[in-house]
Order: structure tokens, then sequence, then C-alpha cells
């Protein structure tokens, strides 16, 4: 088992971001962290939850839900503003101890092939807030430079700015996220913002609730075009774009059981879950099922998130 050596607390999230290095991770609810046996683990650890400006949700606009990264799963539950598309998805974490402990950003953060969230998100077109330590000067980082871990967080911000190095935030889709993962490895996500106006049904496969999915399908429509968010256990999480933006308002079963046996690129394995074929037949019938849920919504004029889910303390 690997064990990390030190933990470091970082008080904001610049702080957090200028002190994370190769040889670092960051530390939100742990319950991935910390598990025993974990592959995620490193040396030190940056805990980030005395970070005031990770946490809690709240509504931006009228249309958009910000989400702090270290809300946990069993928070968001608790609020009014999170739509009931997202609550579905967060209740796939069947365990409550889990859901008080596990946090949206982590959970984002993994993006693992049996992802609670990874498939919603997509097809909900979520975007993540990002932040990062810009150092235009040199390649070299501000640890090298200044001698982290001897130092703390706020010497290292203080340094960092009188050299003209910055704190850097962006705000990209989840889809560029899943796309380039090396580009972001290290970027800290400071929030989930997720649309209200819109619909997303989805769908997960397990053996019991509390197994790992082999399956996880969502489909939302929003401005007009549907999303298909995919993750599928030892193949990865997929958005579909072409077959996406291919989709029309007046599709048949054969439109899906084509994609799901013709879908280039997508390598499914034959394994305990499942044959490949099996795997490519629920595909088929489950996006074929949520597009009709979808479609049902839409013509009873539900085009936005109306239902608000259950608030859970
Ligand atoms: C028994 C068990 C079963 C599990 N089953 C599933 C499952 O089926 N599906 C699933 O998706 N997960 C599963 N998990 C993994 C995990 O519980 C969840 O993904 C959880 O949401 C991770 O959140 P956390 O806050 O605990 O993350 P942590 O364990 O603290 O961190 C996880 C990773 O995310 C990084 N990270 C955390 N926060 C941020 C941030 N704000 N910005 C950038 N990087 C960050 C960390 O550095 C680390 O690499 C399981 C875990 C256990 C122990």
């Amino acid at each position: 088992m690997y064990m990390s050596r030190e933990l470091c607390a970082a008080a904001s999230a610049s702080e957090a971001v200028i002190m994370r290095d190769a040889s670092s991770a960051y530390l939100a609810g742990g319950t991935e962290l910390l598990r025993s046996g974990t592959e995620r683990s490193a040396d030190r650890l940056i805990m980030l939850k005395n970070i005031p400006e990770l946490k809690g949700v709240s509504g931006e606009t009228p249309e958009a839900v910000r989400i702090g990264s270290m809300t946990t799963f069993q928070e968001a539950l608790g609020s009014d503003l999170v739509p009931a598309y997202l609550k579905e998805a967060l209740r796939y974490m069947a365990s409550r101890t889990k859901r008080d402990m596990a946090t949206i950003g982590g959970n984002v953060a993994l993006m693992r092939d049996d992802s609670y969230l990874a498939a919603t998100l997509i097809a909900a077109h979520a975007k993540l807030e990002l932040l990062h330590w810009a150092k235009p000067d040199s390649g070299e980082s501000v640890q090298d430079r200044f001698g982290c871990p001897d130092k703390n967080g706020s010497d290292l911000e203080e340094a960092s700015q009188v050299r003209g190095d910055q704190p850097v935030r962006e705000a990209i889709c989840i889809r560029r996220y899943l796309q380039h993962r090396e580009e972001y490895q290290k970027d800290l996500i400071t929030a989930i913002m997720v649309r209200t106006d819109i619909c997303v049904v989805s769908k997960r496969y397990a053996n019991t609730a509390e197994s790992h999915s082999y399956l996880t399908a969502a489909m939302g429509y929003a401005d007009g075009r549907f999303r298909v968010g995919v993750s599928l256990k030892n193949a990865g999480v997929f958005f579909p774009k072409e077959f996406s933006d291919s989709l029309g308002e007046d599709e048949n079963a054969e439109t899906f059981a084509r994609f799901a046996n013709s879908w280039a690129g997508l390598d499914i394995p034959d394994d305990l879950y499942g044959s490949t074929a099996y795997k490519r037949y629920l595909l088929g019938v489950t996006l074929e099922n949520l597009y009709r849920s979808l479609k049902e919504r839409i013509s009873s004029g539900q085009r936005t998130d109306g239902r608000k889910g259950e608030t859970e303390a």
C-alpha cells in the first residue's frame, strides 16, 4: 500500500495551486486518496477543506447553479438549488457514509470509468471553474525555486506575486477537461457550473446499488440539441459528439442500435460484467429509452428541469 508522507493545509485556492507540484495531490473528501490500496496517493497531500471559496452552492443566475468543488454529495442533495437531474446522479453513490465525505470536485477529478457523475455532467453540458498558477518567466516550478515544503503557502504566494506570477482562473466545458486530462492535471477544480434550464435523464447499471457500475449513460437536451454522455467500466468515459449532433427529434430504435454496434473508437471489453455484444445491446436500448423519456418531457412542455428533486438533510 502507498502512504502519503506529508499533509499541508491550504488556506486559499491560490495557496493550494502554488503548493501543487509533481509529488503532491489535492486532498478533498479522501474517500479515494485515503482508502487502503489506492493508487492515487502522493508524497504530499494538500488539504482543501479550510478553503471557503470551494464550499457552498449558489444560484449564479436563474439558469445556472455554481457548486463549490468541496461540496459533498450529501450537501448537494440537501440544496434546493441543485437540479433534480444532478440529484439523481448523486444518489448513484448509494452509501450515506461515503456521500457525507466524498466531494463533487473529487469525483470529477477522478473521472473514473464507473463514475457516478461524469455521464450526467457531460450530457448537461456542465462547466468547470479551474485555477492554476501561471509561471510565465520559466518552466521551473515555484516549489523548486522557493524550497517548498519548508516554506508555507503564504510565503510562496507572496514570493510569486513579487516575481509577477499570477493565479489564472478559467471556465471550461467538462468535455474539454475529459479530452485534455494531461493539460489540466495540476489544476484545482474550484467549482462546477450546472444549468437548470435544460432536461437531462440518466441510467446506471450495477450488480447491486453499492457495486461499481458497468454502464452509466445520460442524455440531455438544451438549446434544441441532444447531448450524450457514457461511462463504461474498463473502457472509459465518452462524449460521442458526432452522434449527439446527428440526433434529431424523430429517431427510432434503429438509430441507437446502429450507433451502439458500430461506434468507432469504442473498445468494449468482454469481461466479468458481460460480453461485448451484451454491453453494446444494453447501450443501444438504454440510449433509446433515455431519448424516449426526454422526448416525452419535451413534448409535454417540460423543457427545463422544473423538478427540484427531493431535498435531503
Ligand atoms: C469502496 C469505494 C467505492 C467507490 N466507487 C466509486 C464509483 O463507483 N464511482 C466513482 O466515481 N467513484 C467511486 N469511488 C471513488 C470516490 O469515492 C469518489 O469518486 C469520490 O467522489 C471522490 O471524492 P473525494 O472528495 O473523496 O476525493 P479524494 O479522495 O479526496 O480525491 C480524489 C482525487 O481527486 C483529486 N481532487 C480532489 N479534489 C480536487 C479538486 N478540487 N481539484 C482537482 N483535483 C481534486 C485528488 O487529488 C485525487 O486525485 C469509490 C471509492 C470507494 C472507497
